[in-house]
Order: structure tokens, then C-alpha cells, then sequence
């Protein structure tokens, strides 16, 4: 017989304690990107909370030598695996916690814990254990019969495909499925978020190459490389089509120098993001033909310094959606897929297998550390309330997943 939902739920609460008592240790020691030892502090809190649930750690080098360690934690199974995924590392500097006054803060008022990661994405770890917890408990075989994986990378917040790299390794056949536990918001109480796409992303640079002149004597020598540029710029910005959900940003423009040369060189550089792939190779296309000569004599240049691929959905991620879909209804929720802009590690092991992500607690403000009632400003929280229902629901959808 499968466990009932009240009686996972009923799990989930008396559980509680003990996962905010961890997330908070994991909460306090700060794990900025670049503070390695702190990733590696944050990395053996994990290991240690995941023991009890016979997980065996294995802490493996990021390439960024700036980086802590990758943490896998496995239990050995035949099959393919399920892949749970979160991450170590937070955007917080420890000057800036330390300077905003931002650190672990129950605010029992709004029902919500403050701190940095509280959601993004020691939460998202968090709600892994919960969830594994409960099963534990009412739903032993699921641990012993299947293989699992859970893979904390190191190294979310920048952008970087070796932490990928490292999890496909683990998987030489694929996953079962790839579960991405970044936040999830709720609405009405009932309605669970689950992310079932993300646009991929071109980081491009357009290099305008003029010719230099003295501006006093000699300005119709010159090719002034920021007016020819800026001639360009309306058409590329124009490549933005809320029809193709295609997006392209023109982030910084440099060139010039001193008052009295005609600017020899200009540059911008811009990000574009789409979900569908194809539209994303069109839109690099038509920038890729902006190279070669302008109007008025400047060369221009384009280059894609950077691409991270599309997680686009599709039928396989629809099928996990509808698992979660049926779970909720087991127990009384609902869930609404949605689609996001900004990446996570869904678009880099999207290859592996099904992929859903949005698995983790209910918060918001991530990535903010002000506090400031008077202009609306509010720190990264997480509401804690939200562990029991999202744990129990994807407790559920494992079981009915693993069936
Ligand atoms: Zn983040």
C-alpha cells in the first residue's frame, strides 16, 4: 500500500525542525562563489545531513581553480539513476552579508526566514532531504530499490559547464530523471510552480573598427567607429520578438578616448535568450551578418564569446509535469507549469534525461540583501511552511515516478 499524503505530511512537520536546524548551520557559513573553503564548509554540512540517509559523499575539484568542490552523494542502485540537483555556492560576498546585516533572521511576523541562500539554494538541499526523509520513513523500498544521485554544484552562480561535465560522468547511461531544485513559488495557497523550460543564452560582442584622426585638424580623415556603430545598434535591438520569445539586450557600449581623436574603436556587448534553440542559431545568424564593412568605411566584427543551451522542454519534460500533476491532486494541490528566462543547471544536464526543475520551497527576493521598509527593499527569504506540502507532493511523485 502507498503511504497516504496525511500521513507524508504529517512526516514532513515533524521532520521540519530538524531540516530548518541544518539549513541554518548551511545558512551561516558563508559560501560566495569565490570562497572556496566556504563551499567546501557548505559541502561537508551536506554530506553530514545526507549521511543519515546512507548517501556516500565524493567532493570533486571545480575547474576554476578560484572554486571549492563539486559534491556528489550517491546510493547504488542497478538501474539509471534519479538525479537530485542543487548548489553550494550563493552571490553574497561575506562583506556585503556583513555590511547589510544580512544573516539568518526568523521572522515569525511574516512567516518567513530571512538569510543568504535561504531558498537560493541551501532550501532547494533542503527540501531534497525533506522529501527523502518522509520516504524513509513511510516508503523504505524507494530508497533501497532505486539509484540515486544528488549533485551540488559548486559553482551555480557563474556560468560553467565542468560541474556538468563532472554529473554526466556519474551518468554513462542517463538519468531516469533530472530534478532541478531551485525555488518554487506558490499561489493561493495551492498552486505549485514547476519550471518546464528555460531559454538558452549567446553572450556576443560587435567590435566596430574606425580610423583615427585628429580631431581638429583632420576630423574628415577619420572613420568615427562610435557613429558607425551606432548606426548599427537600432537593428540589432530591433532582433527582440516577444513572438519567438527571442530577447536581445544590449548590455555595455565602450569606445573612444580623449576629446580630440576621432574614435578608432567601439564595441558592445549584448545577450540574447530564446527557448527554442533554432530561433536562438537564426537570431546568432543575422548578428553574424552584420560583419564586414559599413556605409561609411568602418569594419565590423561579430563574435559569440559564450552559449549555453536552450533547455526547451518537450514531451519527455511534459510527462514528469503530469506525475507531479497527479501527486498534487492525490493530495489536494495543484501545479502550474511555467517557463523562465534566466538559466539554472536544468539547461546544462537537460541532456541526461526528463528534466523539471522548480522542486524547492516557496521564497523569493534571491540574489537581494537590502533591507529597507521604507522603498519596498527585502532580503533573499524562504517560507518555511512551504517544505511540508512541496516535500509531501514530490514525495508522491517519486513514488508514482519509481513505480
Ligand atoms: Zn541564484
Amino acid at each position: 500500500m502507498p503511504p497516504l499524503p496525511s500521513a507524508l505530511q504529517e512526516a514532513a512537520t515533524r521532520h521540519l525542525p530538524a531540516a530548518l536546524a541544518w539549513l541554518r548551520r548551511m545558512v551561516d557559513c558563508n559560501s560566495f562563489t569565490s570562497n572556496a573553503p566556504g563551499i567546501d564548509a557548505v559541502g561537508r554540512l551536506t554530506a553530514d545531513c545526507f549521511a543519515e540517509l546512507g548517501f556516500e559523499p565524493e567532493f570533486v575539484p571545480s575547474q576554476h581553480p578560484d572554486h571549492g568542490h563539486h559534491l556528489f552523494l550517491s546510493r547504488p542502485g542497478s538501474s539509471k539513476p534519479i538525479l537530485f540537483v542543487t548548489h553550494l555556492d550563493t552571490v553574497f560576498p561575506p562583506e556585503e552579508e556583513a555590511r547589510n546585516h544580512f544573516y539568518w533572521c526568523e521572522s515569525p511576523d511574516d512567516a518567513c526566514i530571512y538569510g543568504p541562500g535561504v531558498v537560493d539554494n541551501k532550501g532547494g538541499t533542503m527540501m531534497i532531504w525533506l522529501t527523502l526523509q518522509i520516504l524513509r520513513d513511510l516508503a523504505p523500498d524507494f530508497l533501497a530499490q532505486n539509484h540515486l544521485i544528488i549533485a551540488a554544484n559548486a559553482a551555480e552562480e557563474v556560468i560553467g559547464s565542468d560541474f556538468a561535465e563532472r554529473t554526466a560522468e556519474r551518468c554513462p547511461s542517463g538519468a531516469q530523471a533530472v530534478l532541478v531544485f531551485e525555488g518554487g513559488p506558490v499561489e493561493a495557497s495551492i498552486r505549485h510552480h514547476l519550471v518546464i523550460a528555460r531559454k538558452g543564452r549567446l553572450e556576443m560582442r560587435i567590435d566596430c573598427f574606425g580610423k583615427g584622426a585628429h580631431a581638429g585638424s583632420n576630423l574628415h580623415l577619420g572613420i568615427n567607429a562610435i557613429t558607425e556603430l551606432a548606426h548599427l545598434l537600432p537593428q540589432v535591438a530591433a532582433l527582440t520578438n516577444p513572438d519567438q520569445n527571442l530577447t536581445v539586450n544590449i548590455a555595455n557600449i565602450h569606445g573612444g578616448t580623449v576629446l580630440n581623436r576621432v574614435p578608432h574603436h567601439a564595441s558592445v556587448e549584448l545577450e540574447v535568450r530564446a527557448y527554442d534553440p533554432a530561433i536562438l542559431a537564426q537570431a546568432e545568424a543575422h548578428l553574424h551578418a552584420l560583419s564586414g564593412l559599413t556605409p561609411g568605411g568602418a569594419q565590423i566584427e561579430v563574435t559569440t564569446f559564450g552559449r549555453t543551451r536552450a533547455w526547451p522542454g518537450g514531451p519527455e519534460t511534459s510527462a514528469l509535469a503530469a506525475t507531479w500533476a497527479k501527486a498534487a491532486s492525490e493530495c489536494g494541490l495543484e501545479t502550474l507549469p511555467t517557463t523562465r528566462g534566466g538559466l539554472s543547471d536544468a539547461n546544462y544536464l537537460c541532456a541526461l534525461g526528463p528534466t523539471l526543475d522548480g522542486l524547492g520551497p516557496f521564497g523569493d527576493h534571491a540574489h537581494c540583501s537590502e533591507t529597507d521598509p521604507a522603498s519596498g527593499k527585502r532580503p533573499e527569504f524562504v517560507y518555511p511552511a512551504s517544505f511540508i506540502p512541496k516535500a509531501t507532493l514530490n514525495a508522491l511523485a517519486l513514488l508514482n515516478l519509481a513505480k
